[in-house]
């Protein structure tokens, strides 16, 4: 039965019901589903299923509530790809909305004194912000595939903004470890720090700026944010950043024009097959449905089924290895370089390099060559340096509807917080996303004026016999592809159900000496790592590697919502029950 409610009693009820709630990881039922890292994200979009929104309004509502209580991973000043399986059109879509270099942006943009600068202090700066794309593509989605306007699906972001939350220690860590970036700016300061440190643990915060910011679009819409005063504050803020004394940073170069002419995208996806599944990935300018896709490839070429687990984790690691170099050399944004995306996708190319796979572990392996497995064989700019330094954060979200619709969506401000500069006065951190450029050339991915820098983002939607099977994403910069990856092979190889798969210890190999691995009693010290050290791999270890969120669809005609029940706090997975 449908009960109809006014807004603020839905609200209100749905605010009680979230502070008496535990957060369930696993959820599974006969509805739509939900997947976040976050309670009342997942709360906003169960709240707009249940009042008949469609997978796609839902997705938005979450994203926008995510920027609320995730803000040093994602926002509207980021950017972000969105891939939609259609019940409807039966297709799968992806919209790039990854932010671009404003038109003052060259090769030299991380340069100083003809050295690259380093890493970290080239993200505290006006320089590194791109054009933000994330409020265009949400409105561009709901054009195209919702049924809710913007301001229906704001209005349970509002809410949390204005009346806030307790922050808890997820919240807190990653304030805790913004505190330099955040003390540059008079802005972030006062949004983001008491007294110089990180907001304690059990503090009540709100966000009444960001409030008033989506009230803005939910008034006038997703052009306000790209002309007209919030406009005029971005620009300001990116060209003039807004520094404590005494500080000096670097300031950016962005135009009006720039952010009046940001453009979304709708890209054909990487289409791939693996082991009777149609498995769907973003496109260039993210790497990762290309790798995904090419690992898989290799891995299709072993009989994993019948191997022992540690066999099966030695080719996985081989196989990431492998498409890493690929990756690293030939992937930026399509726009601006010649992907040989047809070579690298062929099952004959995978053949040949899968033969790289049987010895012990792999080292810094080469890029192959997939040009002689594509109709046009000719090299485009090869690159001349390996991967530079990538950070590990972000945050996605995977949403189904009854209709059968499924979102699977990663968001970003690439590094935790940003650059650092929250627009004064509206709330929300700007990304410093110009940082996942190459910063010297010549490199397919150096910085250019209008260009998106590559990604390693990886939304995933697979479907088997024309039926959506099962999504899946994580953060985690260029671990998001292995997380993504290991995943699949954990569920579909491994026989893991998707909740063990989402939840088994993570290793990430990109084409590097070390296997980055999850410091875990259940894997570091057993049976399974000594096995692979005696393949020639070699661990370092890290806490953790990802947050990863997703959907099965089960042959029961339930579905599963799968987040973390261990990473990044505790996720929630929520299904639609009346
Ligand atoms: N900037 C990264 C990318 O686009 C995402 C940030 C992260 O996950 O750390 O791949």
């Amino acid at each position: 039965m449908n009960i109809y409610l006014t807004p603020a009693l839905t609200i209100s009820i749905w605010l009680t019901s979230f502070a008496l709630q535990a957060a369930p990881p696993v959820s599974t039922g006969h509805g739509g589903a939900v997947a976040t890292i976050s309670e009342p994200a997942s709360q906003a979009a169960l709240q707009i299923l249940d009042k008949g929104g469609n997978a796609i309004d839902a997705a938005i509502a979450a994203a926008a509530t995510l920027g609320v209580t995730e803000p040093f991973s994602c926002g509207i000043g980021g950017g972000g790809f969105m891939l939609i399986y259609s019940a409807r059109d039966q297709q799968v879509i992806s919209i790039d909305h990854r932010e671009t270099a404003p038109a003052s942006v060259t090769p030299r943009l991380f340069l100083e004194d003809n050295h690259a600068l380093p890493w970290p202090d080239a993200v505290p700066n006006g320089i590194a912000v791109g054009v933000p794309g994330t409020v265009l593509g949400w409105q561009t989605a709901l054009e195209r595939y919702g049924t809710l306007s913007l301001a229906q699906l704001l209005e349970p972001a509002i809410q949390v903004a204005t009346q806030g939350f307790n922050i808890n220690e997820n919240f807190h860590r990653i304030n805790q470890i913004n505190e330099a970036k955040f003390a540059k700016f008079e802005s972030a300061s006062q949004l983001y720090l008491t007294n110089g440190k990180a907001h304690q643990i059990g503090s009540h915060f709100s966000n009444p700026d960001l409030a008033n910011t989506y009230q803005l679009l939910a008034d006038r819409g997703a052009r306000a944010f790209y002309e007209g005063e919030l406009a005029d504050d971005i620009v300001a803020a990116v060209n003039t950043p807004p520094v404590k004394k005494g500080i000096t940073v670097l300031a950016g170069d962005m135009s009006h024009t720039d952010l009046k002419n940001y453009e979304v995208r709708l890209r054909q996806p990487i289409h791939s097959t693996y082991r009777g599944y149609d498995v769907y990935g973003m496109p260039a300018p993210s790497s990762g449905g290309i790798a995904i896709a090419q690992a898989l490839n290799m891995l299709e070429t072993f009989d994993l089924a019948n191997m022992e687990r540690a066999q099966v984790e030695h080719l996985y690691l081989q196989a990431s290895n492998l498409a890493f170099a690929d990756r690293n050399a030939y992937v930026a944004d399509p726009e601006y370089t010649d992907i040989p995306v047809q070579g690298l996708l062929s099952k004959e190319y995978a053949k040949a390099r899968a033969q790289l796979m049987t010895g012990s572990a792999l080292q810094q392996s080469s890029a192959g060559d997939p040009f002689r497995y594509q109709q046009d064989p000719s090299w485009p700019l090869r690159p001349s340096h390996p991967l530079g330094q990538e950070s590990l954060h972000t945050t996605h979200l995977a949403v189904s509807d009854r209709e059968g619709n499924v979102v699977a969506y990663t968001f970003t401000i690439e590094d935790w917080g940003g650059s650092g500069i929250v627009v004064p006065g509206r709330g929300f951190l700007l990304n410093n996303e110009l940082t996942d450029f190459d910063f010297s050339s010549p490199h397919p991915n150096v910085a250019e004026a209008f260009k998106r820098p590559r990604s390693s983002m990886s939304p995933t939607i697979v479907l088997k016999d024309q039926q959506p099977a099962f999504t899946i994403g994580s953060p985690g910069g260029s671990t998001i592809i292995t997380t993504v990856l290991q995943t699949m092979v954990n569920h579909i190889d491994l026989g893991m159900s998707f909740s063990e798969a989402v939840n088994a210890p993570r290793m990430s190999q990109r084409n590097g000496d070390t296997t980055l691995v999850e410091k875990r009693s259940d894997f570091t010290d057993g049976e399974q790592a000594k096995a692979l050290a005696a393949n020639g791999h070699t661990f370092v270890e890290t806490e953790q590697i990802g947050a990863a969120n997703g959907i099965i669809f089960n042959q029961d005609g339930t579905v599963t919502a799968v987040s973390e029940s261990k990473r990044h706090g505790v996720g929630t997975a929520l299904v639609q029950q009346q």
